[in-house]
């Protein structure tokens, strides 16, 4: 068997970067997994990892969970793709629906990426607008209208953060900055009458946690309703992470439209918009906004998204959750303190991370950390046997399966590295 860098070598030939997907690709090489179990991750090199990736979001319950797995096998018995309706896309819709007071009705697609993309064209569908809003380091995956980049909508004309992307598609993004009413305010009546929709993560996990500030999000829904915007919460991240109602039930508000992934698919690949019937009608087949997918609603993704919930709901997993997250992030202001470094602690329910500067509220607040400490700082974790993800910009994640034993573990390594 190959160790890690040898494979990277070979897939550098064979696919860009040698990875799949960007953040993969570790300098100077990523190690390549072996098998997961629980809290940990193993390398085809040997090592065991405690891992705070978790895949970036949708193993809450840690990895290879037996309930999870027992379902998945379970539907590989009947079969794994129909291409006709199957009953458990009523069960998991319901599911869904019973969670979150704004979903009425949903469509299943496959990704986080699809998710938005169908939602944001929903959106425009449904308005008969044009422009979208988009906070400044918000991810909602890999399309067209939502790779602006940061700091241009300052600028007279909006950029793409990505080549091949016509100015003609991002034209139509206005991007500003998280935690910012009078940004908010001050763009809507610049663009009069042709916002569709905001997206918003309501706790920015692809930049940190960055979390809202007190009432942020309140007074983002109530000037959206004013000016009759449509307000879409990317729960991509959040959904099912802070409550079984994800961040809408923990800050109690009803957004018009709502996307999932990550966590609702069990751990397959899974994406879901939904919302008020009114608006979810107008979807295809019922309506006008034309969307579609070959693999959607895939029944082993049903089976694992389903126990996944039920485990969630069933165990009080956030329970137990938000109370390990607290835990570990007074531990870790405890060694910032002790060590007398200027570094903060974000997070909450199972979501943390130490940004290496201070306290951030906004993209631009992250971009001032020590980004190049903060990658020397994940290799000496690593070392230590810990998987953090390999960026300051990503969140990382307590999942149901570490114990007391992994976290004391954590913090003893945090405690070196740092
Ligand atoms: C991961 C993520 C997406 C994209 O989901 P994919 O399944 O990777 O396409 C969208 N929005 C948010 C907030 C995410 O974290």
């Amino acid at each position: 068997m190959n160790n890690s860098k040898e494979l990277y070598d070979l897939a550098k030939n064979l696919m860009p970067g040698g990875v799949s997907s960007p953040i993969r690709a570790i300098d100077p090489f990523p190690f390549y997994a072996k098998f997961t179990n629980g809290s940990k991750i193993y390398d085809v090199d040997g090592n065991e990892y405690i891992d705070y990736c978790l895949g970036y979001g949708p193993q809450i319950l840690g990895h290879n969970h037996s309930y999870i797995k027992q379902a998945i096998l379970n539907q590989l018995e009947d079969g794994w793709i129909f291409g006709v309706p199957y009953e458990l896309e009523i069960k998991l819709a319901e599911m869904i629906s019973d969670a979150y007071n704004a979903i009425e009705m949903l469509r299943f697609v496959s990704t986080g990426t699809e998710a938005t993309m169908s939602a944001i064209r929903l959106a425009r569908g449904y308005t008969k607008k044009n422009k979208i809003i988009k906070i400044e380091g918000g991810f909602h995956g890999s399309h067209d209208s939502v790779l602006v980049k940061a700091g241009s909508g300052l600028a007279s004309q909006v950029e793409s953060s990505s080549a091949g992307i016509p100015l003609d598609f991002v034209k139509h993004t206005l991007q500003i900055p998280f935690n910012d009413v009078e940004s908010l305010v001050k763009t809507i009546e610049g663009n009069k009458d042709d916002i569709a929709a905001i997206i918003i993560e309501p706790v920015m996990g692809n930049i940190g946690p960055v979390v809202p500030d007190d009432g942020y999000l309140l007074m983002v829904r109530k000037i959206t309703k004013e000016h009759d915007i449509l307000l879409i919460f990317d729960e991509v991240i959040t959904g099912f992470r802070l409550a079984m109602g994800g961040a809408s039930e923990y800050f109690n508000i009803v957004p018009d439209l709502v996307t999932l992934g990550k966590i609702v698919g069990g751990g397959l690949p899974i994406g879901v918009f939904g919302g008020k019937k009114e608006i979810m009608s107008m979807v295809s087949p019922s309506g006008s906004v034309y969307q579609a997918g070959t693999f959607s609603g895939s029944p082993c993704t049903l089976s694992a998204g389903i126990a996944t919930l039920d485990f969630l709901k069933s165990e009080n997993v956030h329970e137990k959750l938000n109370s390990t997250g607290c835990q570990l992030r007074s531990a870790l202001s405890d060694v910032i303190a002790d060590k007398r470094i200027d570094y903060s602690v974000s997070g909450l329910s199972s979501m943390f991370k130490i940004f290496f500067g201070e306290f951030p509220h906004n993209y631009s607040d992250v971009l001032k950390c020590e980004m190049n400490e903060y990658l020397k700082f994940f290799h000496r974790m690593l070392k230590g046997g810990v998987f953090l993800p390999p960026t300051q910009f990503e969140t990382n994640f307590i999942s149901f399966a570490h114990s007391d034993e992994d976290l004391q573990k954590t913090i003893e390594a945090y405690q070196k590295a740092l």
